[in-house]
């Protein structure tokens, strides 16, 4: 099988029963029950087994028939409580309805009024406890995984436009002749450039990194999604003369009250997200060999250390990985290891896979991909081996105890089960803290004791002309919740400048 071959995903096996030319030749609409007949429509996926050992796209997209009739599965609620649970409240089935009519350029017009990133969040967004949680068909089917795929058929749009259209630049207004400086590139700070910019405001995002794009850039893998894309959201910006300024530390490189005296900005926000790994403060956690999952995935994704020898920058390449935690950033960093060459990838995470943050597709994958998983245990500490590098991990087990202020049951610690295993290297992914750099610097700016930035229902912090969203307020969030703080905070500045 070579790279290009296709599988399906194995929750939605069954092939489509009805084809789209018979339901297109009856031409008369569907009722309910034929639309709760057509089967889910399966997405295609890379063969695990080929996709182990590439970087490309797991999942490959609908086919146009496929997207058809995945919409025509819709029933177009009157009162539609796919809505209500979207963050950003995309009129869903107008735009569903448009796919099942083959009308995909409408289609995208409808999304693009409240996602201004749909390739992204049809991709990214955690669409089964979001849009797709309480959709109808999957209410009436008895099982989440057969509510109509929203988000893919968001994807399938958005690719659709990119690859197979021309995407039309958005207009801007006249120049105003005033200054908006953002700081940080990620969702929250690229979502405020375009409706700042689209008013007329001249817009500079500053960049502590090399390559824009936050997260969408150096956290998530490539193999989930595809930094071309992320690049042509962020060419777009640069088509509507956005200005950003790569390797520039807000905080080091300027202040944030500099940009607004000395600079003259009239605006600033902040848009710096939740990028300072947490650790657990164990013995031998500062050992080479063990780092955080923040630094491997950046070092693969942003300096594309998986290109090597082409790029020869360096990244462990253990033949026995652990990594720590349970969440989407565990499995990127499980999944990343697989792909660089580990024999071994075991995953640990110290209560069970039912209360795991992570996605069940990305558990499922990262199953797939041959990620070995051990719950209830969790690393008491790390030892060198002679060349001073981690070479073992002492181990205790768990059960799980009454839930605690997360809701989920409480682990506790089975004195006495310690046991050790030999590992080469250590990625830890067990949350992110937000970096307090602007804060130390701007202490007029109001924190809460987790150091996330306080701001009231427009997105204003404490200082006046400075705004906030995303990450840096709500801890580590999603996409679609930083792009939907995005969106008010940028509402606030054009009524400010205005
Ligand atoms: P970020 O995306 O973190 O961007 C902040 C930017 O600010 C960064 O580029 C940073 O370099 C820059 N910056 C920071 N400090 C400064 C400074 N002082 N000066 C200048 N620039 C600065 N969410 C989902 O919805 N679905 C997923 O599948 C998903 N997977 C994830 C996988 C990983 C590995 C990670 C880490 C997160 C994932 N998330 C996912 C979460 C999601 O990516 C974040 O919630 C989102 O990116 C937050 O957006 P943001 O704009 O607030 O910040
Ligand atoms: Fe669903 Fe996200 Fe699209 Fe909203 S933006 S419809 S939550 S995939
Ligand atoms: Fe369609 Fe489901 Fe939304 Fe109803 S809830 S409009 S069936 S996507």
């Amino acid at each position: 099988m070579n790279s290009t071959e296709k599988t399906s995903e194995h929750k939605n096996s069954s092939p489509a029963t009805i084809s789209l030319s018979e339901i297109l030749a009856r031409g008369t609409p569907l009722k309910p029950k034929e639309r709760l007949n057509i089967p889910p429509q399966p997405m295609p996926v890379q063969d695990p087994v080929v996709r182990r050992s590439n970087m490309n796209e797991v999942a490959l997209g609908y086919t146009e028939k496929q997207a058809r009739l995945e919409a025509m599965r819709c029933l177009q609620c009157k009162n539609p409580p796919c809505v209500k649970d979207c963050p950003v409240r995309i009129n869903i089935p107008a735009f569903i309805r448009e796919i099942a009519e083959g009308n995909f350029a409408k289609a995208i017009e409808i999304i693009k009024k409240n996602n201004l990133l749909p390739a992204i969040c049809g991709r990214v967004c955690p669409q089964e406890i979001q849009c797709q949680l309480h959709c109808t068909v999957g209410k009436i089917l008895g099982d989440v995984d057969k509510a109509v795929s929203i988000g893919r058929l968001e994807r399938f749009v958005a690719d659709y436009e990119r690859e197979k259209s021309s995407c039309t630049i958005p207009s801007v207004s006249a120049e105003t002749g005033k200054k908006v400086a953002i700081i940080g590139s990620g969702p929250a700070g690229l979502t405020v450039a375009a409706d700042v910019r689209r008013a007329g405001h001249s817009v500079t995002i500053f960049e502590a990194f090399h390559k824009p794009g936050g997260v969408l850039m150096y956290g998530i893998p490539e193999f989930r999604l595809p930094k071309k894309i992320v690049e042509f959201e962020v060419n777009t910006l640069k088509s509507m003369n956005v200005i950003f300024q790569t390797n520039f530390v807000v905080g080091k490189t300027r202040k944030l009250t500099e940009l607004l005296t000395r600079d003259g900005y009239d605006a600033v926000f902040i848009g710096t997200g939740a990028g300072l790994p947490k650790f657990m403060n164990i013995p031998g956690e500062n050992l080479p060999g063990v780092l955080s999952a923040n630094e491997f995935l950046t070092r693969s994704n942003l300096m594309r250390a998986y290109e090597f020898p082409r790029a020869d920058t360096p990244i462990i390449k253990g033949n026995v990985v652990a990594v720590i935690g349970g969440g989407n950033v565990a499995m990127d960093a499980a999944r990343t290891a697989v792909r660089l060459g580990a024999k071994e990838v075991h995953l640990i995470y110290r209560r069970t896979e039912a209360e795991m943050p992570a996605r069940i597709e990305e558990v499922r994958n990262a199953k797939d991909e041959g990620v070995i998983f051990h719950v209830l245990q969790s690393p008491k500490r790390y030892l060198p081996g002679p060349d001073g590098r981690v070479a073992r991990m002492e181990c205790v087990r768990f059960t799980l105890g009454e839930p605690d202020e997360s809701g989920r049951p409480r682990p506790i610690e089975i004195p006495g089960s310690e046991f050790t295993v030999d590992v080469d290297a250590v990625i830890v992914a067990i949350g992110n803290d937000c970096n307090p750099l602007i804060k130390q610097t701007t202490p007029a700016l109001m924190t809460n004791k987790w150091g996330n930035i306080i701001i009231d229902q427009n997105g204003k912090t404490s200082m006046d002309k400075v705004y906030a969203g995303g990450d840096i307020v709500l801890g580590s969030a999603t996409v679609i919740l930083a792009m939907g703080q995005g969106r008010v905070a940028a509402e606030a500045i054009n009524n400010l400048l205005a």
